[in-house]
């Protein structure tokens, strides 16, 4: 059985100090990690600070992207070797703002999830199509090229520990939400894309979460389909209540 993943995605939001209450307000509510795995995408700044004050607790800290290379002449890069010495655990790789704003591409996260895995990060690769491409019926054959691209490589075993967040553009931000009929049906195609280049076990192990305008009153009906194990949240889950609706609903 799979067990539901529920990430915070702050993006570019957030004090120090908010986010620090953030974390307060939530660690000790959290349901036990046999349930639901909670997980925190915070700015760079407050990855260590957070990692320290949640160690021990069932919430996890992510980054929200990394450079591939270890170190070097990277000005304004972070690396996977730096997160991981603060106590980082995940990190985002390809959210469709890196892709559409930071020139990410295909290859560079392909690139990013060998280097996550390289040094014991778990990648939460961001795939999904823009309205015009939902409009063209391109979807299944675009997250089929992002999700093969990014995975591969990587051993049947790596593979099953990734998290795939399926995000269609279009829904990101707008308070448009994919029906979950929808989402379900792209989402069992991404499950059978690992499939054909891994096999059944791996493909019935990986986690792919939906993400887009996901909020409290329309979580339940996402997470209630065959193939949609977790939410990767912006808006929603920035006020610690509201992440923390997310979260038990993700527990249930
Ligand atoms: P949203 O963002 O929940 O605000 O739509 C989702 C995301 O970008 O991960």
């Amino acid at each position: 059985m799979r067990k539901n993943v529920i990430a915070g995605n702050w993006k570019m939001n957030k004090t120090l100090s908010e986010a620090t209450q953030f974390v307060d307000d939530v660690m000790d509510k959290i349901p036990s990690e046999d349930k639901v795995e909670a997980i925190v995408c915070a700015p760079f700044p407050y990855l260590a600070s957070l990692a320290e004050k949640t160690k021990g607790t069932n919430v996890k800290v992510s980054a929200q992207n990394m450079h591939f290379e270890d170190n070097g002449a990277f000005t304004g890069e972070v690396s996977p070797v730096m997160l991981k010495d603060i106590g980082v655990t995940h990190v985002v790789i390809g959210h469709s703002e890196r892709r559409e704003y930071f020139a990410e591409t295909d290859e560079t996260v392909n690139k990013k999830t060998h280097a996550a895995f390289n040094h014991g990060l778990t990648p939460i690769v961001c795939v999904g199509e823009t309205l015009e491409q939902r409009e063209a019926n391109e979807t299944k054959s675009l997250v089929e090229t992002q999700v093969k691209k990014a995975i591969e490589g990587l051993s049947n075993e790596q593979v099953a520990q990734t998290i795939i967040a399926y995000e269609p553009v279009w829904a990101i931000g707008t308070g448009k939400t994919a029906s979950s009929e929808d989402a379900n049906e792209v989402c069992a195609h991404i499950r059978q894309v690992v499939k054909s280049v891994t096999d059944e076990v791996t493909a019935e192990a990986v986690i792919i979460q939906y993400g887009g305008s996901v909020k409290p009153s329309n979580v339940d009906e996402l997470l209630a389909q065959s193939d949609i194990d977790g939410a990767l949240v912006g808006g929603a889950s920035l006020e610690a209540d509201s992440f923390l609706q997310l979260v038990e609903a993700g527990a249930k």
